[in-house]
This record gives C-alpha cells, sequence and structure tokens, in this order.
C-alpha cells in the first residue's frame, strides 16, 4: 500500500492553516475542551513556581538573617499557597478529564455528522469510504489526525505557561551580580559570557525536539503498515467473538489462517516488524541521544549556577530556584518545540481528514414544500430517465418513462441486476437521472426541498436496519411517539400479540447492545417493525424493496397480497424478482437489463408468449404448484 501521506513535502504555512482550521472545527463545536485545558494547562505549569520561590526564600532566610517571624510568614505563605493551588489544580483537572473523556466520541460526531449531510451518492462512493478508513486507522493508529488538535493545543498552551513562569524566575540569575571579592569568578559578570553559556543551552534545548521529531517522523511513516496491522488485528479485536462468524471460524479453523498474517514480519506490531526493528535501530537512538542532550543541558545549568553562588551572586537557597526554573524553561521550550514538530507531522493527516471533510455535495437543493393534499393526491411520473452509476460506464437504467398516482398498487419486477432498487433509488433521490427527469405533480423533484420531497415515501429496503431501542421507538423512528398509532401500526404489520416483543408492550427494548433485557429479534420479526415503521409514517406513497428476500416465495407472496389490505388509500409499489409476489397488482413493469420491457397486468403479460414476463413466469412456477 503506497502512502501520498509520507511522500508528499509538507510546507510550513500549510501544516500552521491545517492545524489552525482544525483547530477552529473543535472550538466550534467544542470550546469547553480549550478552556478546560488552558485552565488546568496555566495552574499546572504555575504551581511548581510557586513553591520554588518561596522554598528559596525560606531557604536563604534560613542561610542569612533567620528571622523567626519572617520565617513564619514565608512558611505560612507556603502552606496555603499550596493547599490553594492543590485544590485549584484538582478542580481544574477534574473538568479538564471530563471534557476531554468524550474526545473520541466528540471527534467521531464531527466525522459522522459531515456523513449525515453529504449526498447519499457521496457516501456510497468508493473514494469517500476510502478516506474515511484511512481517518478512522490514522486515529487508531496512534490518535493521529483531528483527534490529535486537543492534546496539542494542552501541549503547547502548557508549555508556554511554563516557559513564561520559568523566564520570570530566572531574570534575575542574569541581573544578579558576582562581588568584586570573588577574584576570578567576576567573569560571570560579563555580558559575553551570559551569551556564551546560553548559545549551547539554546541549541541543545532545539537539537533534543528536533530528534524527538525526526524519531516521530519514522513512526507516522509506518501509518500504512499499521492499518494492515490494525485490520490483521482485527481479528482478535473484533471478529473473534462474532457470533455471526464463529460457526465458519470452527468449521474451517480460520484462526490459523488469521494467525498467519498477525504474526508475520509484515505485520508491523509484531517484534520482527518495522516498529520493533526502528525501535531498536534509528528512533531508540534518536530518542536515546535526545534524552543524553537534555542531561548534559542540566549538567551545565547546574555548573553555571552553582559556581555564581559560589562567587556570591546570590544565597545558597536560591541555587534552588535557578536550577529548577532554568530546567524548567529549557524544559518548556523543548515541550514546545516538540509539540510544533508534532503538529507538523499530523499535517498528511489533516490533509487526509479535511479531503474528507471538505467533499462538496453536487445534488442540486430546491426550496419547494411540496403541497399537503387532504386527497392525497399526488402523480409521480419518470420521463425518459436514464441512469449510471457515478464512474462507471454501463447504464443502469435507461429511457425508462413510468408514471403512478395516488391508490394504484405497481409492481416492478425482473431478475436481480435488471434496476429495480436503481429505479426507487432514483425514485427517492439519492441520485438524480444521469438524463431524463423524475416529476411530483408536474414539478422535477429537484426543486423540492429534499426533507418535504422524502416526507412523501415510506420505503421498506431490503437490507432495511432496526435500532437496539424500544418497539415503540423503533416504529416511529423517533424518541416521542403516539403510542395508540405505534401500536395500530405493528398489529396491522402483523406483529402479534403473542411474538416477544411485545414483552413489555412498545417499551419492550430489541437487541441487546444497551439493554441486558433486550429481546433478539428474528429475521421475520424485524420484517414487520420495518413495515410497521412504513405504516406509521403514513406517507401517500409505500414501496417495499424485496425486505421479503430471505423468506421462501410463497410467504413472500402472502405478506405482499396482506400489505396490499393494510395499505388502504396509498399508493403501493412492490419490487420483486419473484413473480408471483405481485400478481394481484393493477400493473406490472417487467425490467431487463435497466430498461422498462413489458407493462401491463399479471394476466395480460402472462398471456404474451414472447414476452420475459411469460418466461419467467413459467420457470418460477415451480415453486407454487
Ligand atoms: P436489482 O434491484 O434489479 O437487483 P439494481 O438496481 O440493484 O438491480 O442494479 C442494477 C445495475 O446497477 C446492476 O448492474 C448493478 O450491478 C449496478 N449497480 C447497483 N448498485 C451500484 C452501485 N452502487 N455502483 C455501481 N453499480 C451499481
Amino acid at each position: 500500500m503506497k502512502s501520498e501521506e509520507k511522500k508528499e513535502r509538507i510546507e510550513i504555512r500549510e501544516a500552521f492553516h491545517l492545524n489552525w482550521r482544525a483547530i477552529g472545527i473543535w472550538w466550534k463545536h467544542y470550546p469547553l475542551v480549550f478552556l478546560s485545558s488552558a485552565a488546568f494547562s496555566l495552574v499546572n505549569a504555575l504551581t511548581p513556581y510557586v513553591g520554588i520561590w518561596l522554598s528559596a526564600r525560606i531557604i536563604n532566610e534560613l542561610a542569612g538573617a533567620r528571622d523567626p517571624n519572617a520565617l513564619l510568614q514565608l512558611v505560612i505563605a507556603a502552606l496555603v499557597s499550596a493547599a490553594l493551588l492543590s485544590f485549584l489544580k484538582a478542580v481544574t483537572e477534574r473538568w479538564r478529564n471530563a471534557q476531554h473523556a468524550e474526545k473520541h466520541v466528540k471527534v467521531y460526531k464531527i466525522l459522522t455528522d459531515k456523513f449525515l449531510t453529504m449526498d447519499f451518492c457521496l457516501v456510497d462512493a468508493p473514494h469517500t469510504q476510502d478516506l474515511y478508513a484511512q481517518i478512522r486507522q490514522n486515529m487508531q493508529w496512534s490518535g493521529w489526525g483531528i483527534r490529535r488538535i486537543p492534546d496539542n493545543f494542552e501541549a503547547v498552551i502548557n508549555a508556554l505557561c511554563q516557559i513564561a513562569g520559568a523566564a520570570a524566575l530566572s531574570v534575575s540569575l542574569f541581573t544578579q551580580m558576582v562581588p568584586e571579592s570573588a577574584g576570578t569568578l567576576v567573569v560571570f559578570n560579563h555580558p559575553s559570557l551570559v551569551c556564551v553559556l546560553i548559545l549551547p543551552l539554546l541549541a541543545v534545548t532545539i537539537l533534543s525536539p528536533i530528534l524527538t521529531t525526526k524519531a516521530d517522523s519514522y513512526y507516522a511513516s509506518c501509518a500504512d503498515g499499521a492499518k494492515k496491522g490494525n485490520r490483521t488485528f482485527g481479528f482478535y479485536g473484533f471478529m473473534g467473538y462474532d457470533r455471526r462468524r464463529a460457526l465458519d471460524i470452527r468449521m474451517y479453523c480460520q484462526n490459523l489462517l488469521c494467525q498467519k498474517y498477525f504474526l508475520h514480519s509484515d505485520n508491523v506490531f509484531t517484534t520482527k516488524g518495522l516498529l520493533a526493528k526502528f525501535a531498536r535501530g534509528k528512533v531508540g537512538g534518536l530518542y536515546a541521544l535526545s534524552s543524553a542532550l537534555s542531561y548534559v543541558l542540566t549538567g551545565l545549568i547546574y555548573v553555571y549556577v552553582c559556581l555564581k553562588a559560589y562567587g556570591g551572586a546570590f544565597g545558597v537557597g536560591s541555587v534552588t530556584q535557578y536550577v529548577g526554573a532554568i530546567t524548567s524553561l529549557t524544559g518548556g521550550m523543548t515541550k514546545l518545540l516538540t509539540t510544533l514538530g508534532e503538529m507538523y507531522t499530523n499535517t498528511p493527516f489533516l490533509r487526509t481528514a479535511f479531503e474528507f471533510l471538505d467533499i462538496p455535495n453536487q445534488m442540486y437543493q430546491g426550496s419547494l414544500t411540496v403541497e399537503k393534499r387532504s386527497d392525497r393526491n399526488y402523480e409521480i411520473e419518470f420521463r425518459d430517465v436514464s441512469f449510471r452509476y457515478p464512474n462507471t460506464g454501463a447504464w443502469a437504467l435507461r429511457h425508462v418513462s413510468a408514471r403512478f398516482r395516488v391508490g394504484e398498487r405497481l409492481a416492478i419486477v425482473g431478475k436481480n441486476g435488471s434496476g429495480k432498487t436503481t429505479f426507487i433509488k432514483l425514485l427517492c433521490r439519492l441520485y438524480d437521472p444521469s438524463e431524463g427527469e423524475i416529476l411530483l405533480n408536474g414539478i422535477d423533484i429537484k426543486k423540492y426541498n429534499y426533507q418535504e420531497y422524502l416526507s412523501v415515501f415510506s420505503v421498506v429496503f431490503q437490507d432495511f436496519q432496526l435500532l437496539p431501542f424500544s418497539l415503540g421507538q423503533n416504529t416511529a423512528a423517533a424518541a416521542q411517539y403516539d403510542a395508540g398509532r405505534a401500536e395500530t401500526a405493528l398489529q396491522e404489520a402483523g406483529l402479534g400479540k403473542s411474538s416477544p416483543l411485545w414483552k413489555n408492550g412498545l417499551e419492550t427494548v430489541l437487541y441487546k447492545q444497551f439493554d441486558d433485557n433486550g429481546v433478539e429479534v428474528s429475521g421475520g420479526e424485524a420484517q414487520k417493525v420495518a413495515i410497521a415503521r412504513a405504516l406509521y409514517k403514513d406517507a401517500p406513497f409505500i414501496v417495499l424493496d424485496e425486505p421479503t428476500a430471505a423468506l421462501d416465495p410463497i410467504a413472500e407472496a402472502e405478506i405482499y397480497e396482506k400489505f396490499n389490505e393494510i395499505v388502504g388509500d396509498k399508493t403501493a409499489i412492490y419490487i420483486s424478482h419473484r413473480l408471483s409476489s405481485c400478481r394481484f397488482c393493477d400493473e406490472i413493469m417487467v425490467f431487463d437489463h435497466g430498461s422498462v420491457v413489458q407493462q401491463g397486468t399479471h394476466e395480460a403479460l402472462a398471456a404474451d408468449e414472447a414476452g420475459i414476463y411469460h418466461q419467467l413466469w413459467n420457470a418460477q412456477a415451480q415453486y407454487y404448484q
């Protein structure tokens, strides 16, 4: 797998721009993440300095005048400030932890909201799915991408506070002079010596984070390999326990097959993998060098501060203050530069995230409202509609014209792959026709507000999905529902009171994901709830797109005919590749290779011996005899 992320050069400007944009997104949705981080960082970074400053004063007093009153005041100040700061730290830390605990959920909310507002055709597009898979895996790999922003922000604030506090405490180290009586040590008063000392300090301070960033970049370059490793790991993390796979896994010992890949040296996470190799080699060396340089730096600081104190520039107590402050100053600068390096390394991952978040919607969004008609006199017309799925050459629908009015029973039949579901997708405006137009009451459906337009339809798709919430909520597809209507819809859909789904009435929770007392739902029961959901919506057009595909042909025919009785004055559109299910319909459209090849009643179509309907009918008749 090749990675564009690691190959393209990253410009500083781009790194800044993308990080800034990502901060903006977090700030817009979750400002408290930043505010709590800033409060905690401020208290956390400043706390040690108060202690350092006061203990230096106490030691100086002990080593100097030893005034009991002054000592008492300093000790009280040290105790009170320590207690207050500990309290503040605990409060801000809890606030910060509470805000950060949801970070994972928050970032998924940002990404999912994008999905939910995207044109369906874009959600369906392989490129969108691929981008999203990359984003998820970058996050799982090491929190790369948008997920990292609050941590980086906190580290920057922390470092800045640390630098400010340390700088305030260190200034006097350079302004306090060694007295003339100290002999050669007066050399420390010379400004050029200060420069000679500060330059290596700065060099080491900068070099250390550069080495860490370089080491991080090796890790980041493993992102693609890590994706593969995570997928392999997925077998143990997510598939091993999946009961839908349990039979296959046992029957064919598939765990052995997966294990082969899991332990393979291609897997970056194994001891023979790339990460371990980096840790033993370049990365380990860089981290060690970076850490060694930090220790050399601390040694240098000690020498300078101790010699100045020895020369008499300040008291012994101040040695702890200055060593603490300078170590903290360089530590803060290292932290700042390391975090900036990390933000730079994160740029390609942000690029991927923004490529996804910036996918523009392409479908025209109209604003017309759909006329609310008490007589439900709506009419849909497909006018010479042709359609090709994006990035495909073949026509999924070709020159389809159809018209259906309220109260009609329309069937769409045809072999698998003949275009039936595509027809429904276009009807629901999940895609726009490539040619031709679809009209509702004579107006192109593009001109309607989409939510308004959707309110005219209830569709039970082949792969409908229920949620692990209550029976009533599933029926109404809403948190609050009208119990009377929900019960009627479920009864009409044939969910008898003897079903376990009625265990706690409409409050029965379906499935066990959220509730141990939830009931498992069989395929047949799920269908009934899905049909009840369509009935509850009470839309003028109701579509059944083979939601019964798992049933045998006779059971499907029974459900369709029963449904025919329930739908009353609504327009019902039935899709099936089983002709018998739809023979009661007023009008049957036969699809073949994306075109409507025949249209008429069952009797007329079955009588046409040259037609495809006749052939299919005879081929399938064995099931019903
Ligand atoms: P049916 O519902 O009759 O089984 P479909 O409408 O699902 O048929 O499919 C019609 C044609 O469109 C088929 O050739 C199918 O492979 C193709 N097709 C369906 N969905 C997609 C898609 N998302 N992308 C590309 N081609 C698709």
